[in-house]
């Protein structure tokens, strides 16, 4: 059941083009978590790709988790959430590089989005950085994006937290094509 799940949003992940090499989930059980392996395929998750350990304690486990964890066990700390998406949406990521944060210009369809802070400007972001920051602005937020990186989205459901990844990608999406009209307007 629970296989099933990360199968069915991994394979959803590498479908839409969400994930350009590699991309982690999450669920929250307790005071313990369920996490992809470290360096595990999200388009064909097996049983041994699902990684248990704690919340608070490193156990036998903790080594194999995504090198995400400290992201994944902040967010748990923080917030309600039951699970976590991390991916690469690749126009969300290219306009992280040059935005504060992410308006959606296309809110009519996705009325749970709103402005999604870009975070990790002037500051270097690496895997598993920027933990605390991200999981304080998502007790605000639904999704947030780690500057050049990638996205952050929590839900009750795995199925939740990627929803709201595929709406930022595809609100981006729309962004970076008025964009590129704006920019090829004549007289402009
Ligand atoms: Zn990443």
């Amino acid at each position: 059941m629970i296989l099933a799940q990360f199968q069915s949003v991994g394979r959803d992940l590498c479908a839409q083009g969400l994930i350009s090499h590699a991309g982690n989930l999450s669920i929250r059980l307790g005071d313990r978590l369920i996490i992809t392996r470290r360096d595990s395929n999200l388009s064909r998750l097996e049983e041994n790709d699902l990684v248990e350990t704690g919340i608070d304690k490193n156990d036998r486990c903790t080594p194999l988790a995504s090198i995400e964890l400290p992201v994944h066990r902040a967010i748990y700390h923080e917030t309600s959430a039951k699970a976590v998406v991390h991916a690469h949406p690749p126009h969300a990521v290219a306009l992280s590089l040059i935005e504060t944060e992410l308006v959606p210009p296309c809110g009519e369809g996705s009325p749970q989005l709103e402005r999604v802070p870009v975070l990790g400007w002037n500051m270097e972001v690496k895997p598993g950085g920027l933990s605390d920051i991200i999981a304080r602005v998502l007790k605000e937020s639904h999704i947030v994006m780690a500057r050049g990186h990638g996205s952050f989205a929590i839900g009750q459901l795995l199925q939740e937290a990627l929803n709201y990844t595929t709406m930022l990608e595809e609100c981006c999406k729309v962004s970076c094509l008025l964009k590129s009209i704006n920019a090829s307007v004549p007289g402009k």
